[in-house]
C-alpha cells in the first residue's frame, strides 16, 4: 500500500528520538552506578555526582520524549490522514507523563538541597500541574471523542475487509473515505 510505504519515511525521526532516550536512560543508570561517581560529592557535599549523572541522563529522556510528543503534533497536522486526529491529543498525554516522571527526576537532586517546608511546597507545585494536565487530556479527549469514534469504527470495518478500502488523491495525498467523490482537502475528483 503507498500509504504505508509514504509514512514509514516521513516518520524515520521518530526512531532517532526513541534512540536519544534509550542511549540518555543506558548512559544515566551505567554511569551513575560507577563507584568514581558514588565517591564523589559537589555542593559542598551535599549531593554525589552519581545523583546528577542521573538526573542529567534521566532529564534527557523526559525533555526528548516532550520533543517527541510535541514533533508529532507537528507532524500529524501535515497529514490529513485517519490518524490526524491525534495531534490533538499527544501532546497533553505526553506532558502529563513528562510531568509525573519530572516530579521524581527533579526530587533526585532536591530531596538533598532543600529542607521539608520546601519539598513540601515542591509537591504543591507538581499536584497543581499534574491535575491541570490530565485536565487537558480529559478535554482533549472530550474534544476529539467523534473524531476517536470514527478512526475505530473504520479500523473496525477495514478489518471485517468490507468496502474499508480509502481512497488517496493523486494531487495532494490526503486520504479519503472509499464512497468520497471529491477530495476533502483540494477538491479534486478521485478516481
Ligand atoms: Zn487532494
Amino acid at each position: 500500500m503507498s500509504t504505508d510505504t509514504q509514512n514509514s519515511t516521513s516518520w524515520n525521526w521518530v526512531g532517532r528520538y526513541v534512540a536519544v532516550i534509550v542511549v540518555a536512560l543506558v548512559l544515566g543508570a551505567a554511569i551513575g552506578s560507577m563507584e568514581l561517581f558514588f565517591k564523589t560529592t559537589v555542593f559542598g557535599g551535599k549531593l554525589t555526582a552519581a545523583q546528577l549523572v542521573h538526573f542529567l541522563g534521566y532529564g534527557t529522556a523526559l525533555a526528548a520524549l516532550w520533543m517527541l510528543g510535541q514533533r508529532s503534533t507537528l507532524a500529524l497536522q501535515q497529514q490529513n490522514g485517519r490518524w490526524s486526529f491525534l495531534q490533538h491529543l499527544i501532546l497533553p498525554v505526553v506532558t502529563l507523563i513528562v510531568i509525573c516522571s519530572a516530579y521524581s527526576v527533579i526530587l533526585l537532586i532536591l530531596r538533598h538541597l532543600l529542607n521539608a517546608e520546601m519539598i513540601n511546597i515542591y509537591n504543591w507545585v507538581f499536584i497543581v500541574g499534574i491535575v491541570a494536565c490530565a485536565t487537558w487530556v480529559v478535554m482533549a479527549v472530550l474534544g476529539q471523542s467523534a473524531s476517536l469514534t470514527s478512526a475505530f469504527t473504520s479500523v473496525a470495518t477495514e478489518g471485517l475487509g468490507t468496502s474499508g478500502k480509502l481512497k488517496v488523491c493523486v494531487a495532494c495525498d490526503a486520504t479519503n473515505e472509499s464512497i468520497a467523490k471529491f477530495c476533502k482537502q483540494c477538491g479534486k475528483a478521485l478516481d
